[in-house]
């Protein structure tokens, strides 16, 4: 009997087919109780009760679930084989180097409407693959060296990452400052969206909170006491909208008055404005931030007030691509029946994700892939389609594709090298600031 590489891939695609239920199961627990960015602690519940009762066959490991993993409703959950030399046609220590494979679970919503980035499919396909990765070694164990083909199996660890606040709090940047990406070679995760892509560009973005500080006054009786916080806020903003002519096509600013006053009645003495500002590429940001906080200054040198600026997340990156990733992927989910898109998708508008900040510590791959639905992302018809028995077929295909491609990594000769060269290329081209 001889085991071939396609043959494990179709063991990795039979192994998540046997748990489609638990995972069907799994997303809905996470769509139907929606939890904000780091207050996910029902998801964290059920993703790592999912890891810590995986049923495995006798004699296998059962994944090391870590709760609360450097933040509270992070988690990880490992699980590792020493692989085999079949020269040696026994098992022996782990042959070097050790093959360390990340899958990235999201699990937040959007305030008032849930689950309108699908990341409960996230979460999903996340650990759908990394059970199918898991079912095809233990499947090559059990046969053993002298299966055929597959005569050296490195030794693999695979990692799967619960990674809270996608949605605004940058909770992956948090992460990798606490070195949880430090020990992993290559990471996996997909995106629900309306089309199967194995790249599309995400921006890096900066979050800042302006507050202008002024002085209340009647605003009738003693008009001239007061110094106008709210004055100063609507200046920044007709600021900012004219700065929005003088910029790259491809940059984006966008914000809002959260706060702009108590009553009519009392000069405003505090406000506060919310913006983003994005550019396709990091080392572009500085740039747009430098404009963008000299039109907040004008604003409140012309009206006497003071300004602060407040950060209260790190930036997200922009996203670094990894094509021998993207074309392993495209290949593997073909062959499952999904439809990548051909139209330039490098033109195309998007937003930003704090993949974007894992993408600059290690190579990985962040698809978007189809859910059976036309509707767009952050809407409530999104909302409804990431909840849908339609959307399960997809995102099983895509964890299976996952899957397949870490399966790839593992196996061609001169993929892993491959893989790392992109990325070493990709940094290159976009240093950090
Ligand atoms: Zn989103
Ligand atoms: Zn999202």
């Amino acid at each position: 009997m001889t085991t071939s590489l396609e043959e494990l891939k179709r063991r990795a695609a039979e192994c998540i087919e046997a748990s489609s239920e638990r995972l069907g199961e799994l997303s809905r627990e996470i769509w139907s109780r929606p939890e904000l960015a780091y207050e996910e602690r029902q998801a964290h519940g059920a993703m790592t009760r999912f890891f810590t009762s995986c049923p495995s066959p006798p004699e296998e490991e059962v994944w090391l679930v870590q709760r609360s993993y450097k933040l509270e409703t992070a988690f990880r959950a490992d699980w590792q084989w020493d692989g085999y030399a079949a020269e040696a046609g026994q098992r022996k220590k782990p042959p070097p180097p050790l093959l360390r494979l990340g899958f990235l679970c999201e699990y937040d919503a959007l305030p008032g409407i849930g689950h309108a980035c699908g990341h409960n499919l996230i979460a999903e396909v996340g650990a759908a693959a990394a059970l199918g990765l898991k079912g095809a070694l233990e499947s090559l164990r059990r046969s053993g060296p002298a299966a055929g083909l597959l005569r050296q199996v490195p030794a693999v660890k695979i990692s799967v990452l619960g990674t809270p606040a996608e949605e605004g709090g940058a909770g992956k940047a948090v992460l990798i400052k606490s070195d949880a990406f430090n020990n992993l070679d290559v990471v996996f995760m997909a995106h629900p969206f309306q089309e199967d892509l194995s790249y599309m560009p995400a921006m890096a973005n900066n979050h800042l909170t302006v507050q202008y500080y002024g002085k209340a006054s009647h605003a009738a009786a003693y008009l001239w006491e007061g110094v106008n916080a709210l004055d100063a806020a609507v200046l920044a903003y007709n600021n900012l909208s004219v700065l929005r002519q003088q910029i790259k096509p491809t940059w984006r600013l966008h914000g809002i008055i959260k706060r702009g006053g108590e009553k009519p009645n009392v000069i405003p003495s505090c406000t506060e404005l919310e913006f983003y500002l994005r550019t396709p590429l990091l080392k572009e940001l500085p740039i747009l931030k430098e404009k963008a906080e000299s039109c907040f200054r004008a604003a409140a040198l012309a009206t006497g007030c003071k300004v602060e600026f407040k950060r209260k997340y790190s930036d997200y990156y922009n996203v670094l691509r990894n094509e021998c990733l993207e074309q392993t992927f495209t290949e593997n989910g073909k062959k499952l029946g999904m439809h990548f898109s051909d139209k330039d998708i490098l033109s195309g508008s998007s937003g930003s994700t704090d993949f974007g900040n894992v993408s600059y510590v290690v190579p990985g791959i962040h698809p978007y892939f189809y859910i059976g639905s036309e509707a767009l992302n952050h809407t409530e018809e999104f909302t409804r389609a990431a909840g849908s028995d339609a959307a399960q077929k997809y995102a099983l295909h895509t964890a299976k594709a996952l899957a397949m491609t870490a399966l790839d990594v593992i196996f061609r000769p001169g993929l892993l090298e491959q893989v790392q060269e992109d990325f070493r290329r990709a940094k290159s081209m976009s240093p950090e600031v």
